[in-house]
């Protein structure tokens, strides 16, 4: 179907001009005052129409987890994450649907899902994310969670000796899962897309970082991994490696104009350099880092090196929401405090940028995607100038970016296909949603994770924490 949206603000370099902009073909046709209308005509009046946002890192089925995990660091808390996730496929098909409707609801028209996936049932877990990005018709880049050592290696050392036992499958059964995938689901025109995607350094082998190059190159695919995103991540990096993860991922040919990089905290100077020389892009998930103690990505240094950023989420159950507007308020504002210089400071215009033709740039899409020009796909968000979060007028995407904006898309359109109405999604009933949600979760009161107590002794020791605390259960 063909639209018309008249009289939308929309940003140009010094300001804003109110313009009509066709939609044909799944295309963006035309920019410019008083269009001819065509198809359904929307009224853009008060509203400001801009392409839409990226969340360029989550894993949805972490839903399920969201608001019960405690307050603690990336390698206590996974321990917990995935003693109790979910085993059923209909569960990550519900988790994939309501991360869609969020993100759709706070500007984003892509997701780029870091898949958990039910063991020995790999293809139907994926199916089911799947499925879920089709029915609601959201742009997903399905990045199936993939490693090949067990999670104890995640772990440094500190000097002891450690074993290890061998994860559940070959490193050639794990990318026969994934070649497997692409063949099944990869529909980069419908707007679905597989991507070779290992967690990272601290649970994958060389091997596995080289057979999903190969299959990049071979797909043409980008590429999805989380790079350093604690402190025992960049020790362990140098226990494994004897220099830095960034050096060596780069040694292996896995950093490129289309490779992004979840987290990214602890970088020095030389490995930003290899970010920028390698053009590969850090996805910045400011709410997890928080959540979990990780630390404050170096954004601003990023920016000024030359290398592209965009946000994400990250996991429900590390954030503990998938509100993208509000990862892209904390991620723009937070770095504020690391850096005197304001003149470095991010300015809401460039968090809209980063968040929009930043994500596009990071999945190699940035000539489709990303920004309102004419022969782009139209993946547009129209958001509602007269909503009271967004008064009393000043600067539109100021107030956007800046504000606490609640229910303000009016409408959502991804590959030219409307799929927010009046601020309604309208593919899928999410009233629907809400009561399997409800339906298959209870209030939990008192779960006790046996697994957080089983790695706790060695994670202290390894950081140098006291094995007491005076008052701590
Ligand atoms: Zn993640």
């Amino acid at each position: 179907m063909d639209f018309t949206i008249q009289s939308a603000l929309v940003p140009v370099e010094h300001g804003y001009e109110t313009v009509d902009v066709q939609i044909v073909a799944g295309r963006i046709a035309a920019i410019a005052p008083g269009l001819q209308g065509v198809g359904t005509i929307v009224d853009g009046r008060d509203k400001l129409l801009l392409p839409g946002f990226v969340n360029a890192h989550t894993h949805s089925s972490e839903m399920w987890q969201r608001g019960i995990i405690p307050p603690t660091p990336l390698e206590l808390w996974i321990a917990e994450l995935y003693e109790f996730e979910p085993l059923d496929p209909e569960q990550l098909y519900l988790s994939a649907l309501g991360t869609a409707v969020e993100v759709l609801l706070s500007g984003g028209t892509s997701v780029v899902d870091h898949l958990v996936m039910i063991e020995g049932r790999e293809l139907e877990s994926i199916a089911a994310a799947v499925r879920a990005y089709r029915d609601v018709g959201m742009r997903a880049f399905v990045a199936p969670l993939i490693q090949d050592e067990s999670m104890t290696a995640g772990m440094p050392s500190g000097g002891t000796a450690q074993t290890h036992a061998p994860y559940i499958r070959s490193t050639a059964e794990t990318l026969a899962i994934i070649e497997d995938a692409i063949a099944q689901f990869h529909r980069p025109a419908d707007g679905i897309s597989i991507l070779p995607a290992p967690t990272g350094i601290q649970l994958c082998s060389d091997a596995l970082f080289e057979g999903c190059v190969r299959l990049s190159d071979r797909y043409s695919l980008p590429l999805h991994t989380h790079l350093l995103e604690t402190r025992a991540q960049q020790l362990l990096a140098h226990e494994k490696y004897g220099y830095s993860a960034v050096e060596h991922l780069k040694r292996l040919g896995f950093l490129s104009p289309r490779t992004s990089l979840a987290h990214c905290v602890w970088l020095d100077d030389a490995d930003i350099a290899i970010l920028a020389e390698t053009q590969s892009t850090v996805v910045h998930n400011p709410l997890s880092n928080l959540r979990l103690g990780s630390g404050i990505a170096p954004i601003l240094k990023y920016l000024q090196a030359g290398v592209n950023v965009t946000f994400g989420c990250d996991g429900a159950a590390s954030n503990d929401a998938q509100d993208l507007l509000e990862a892209i308020k904390i991620g723009s504002m937070l770095h504020n405090v690391t850096d005197v210089d304001y003149r470095h400071w991010m300015t809401p215009r460039k968090a809209a940028e980063l968040a929009s033709l930043g994500g596009a740039t990071g999945l190699g899409m940035a000539a489709e995607l990303g920004s309102l020009t004419v022969g782009k796909q139209a993946d547009l968000v129209l958001y509602d100038l007269k909503n009271l979060s967004l008064l009393p007028r000043t600067d539109p995407i100021g107030l956007l970016i800046w504000g606490r904006p609640t229910q303000a898309v009016d409408s959502v359109w991804v590959k030219g296909d409307r799929v927010v109405t009046d601020g309604t999604v309208t593919t899928t009933n999410v009233d629907d949603l809400r009561q399997q949600l409800f339906d298959r979760s209870q209030w939990i009161t008192n779960r006790q994770s046996a697994s957080i107590r089983q790695v706790e002794a060695r994670y202290r020791a390894v950081m140098n924490l006291p094995a007491q605390t005076p008052g701590y259960s």
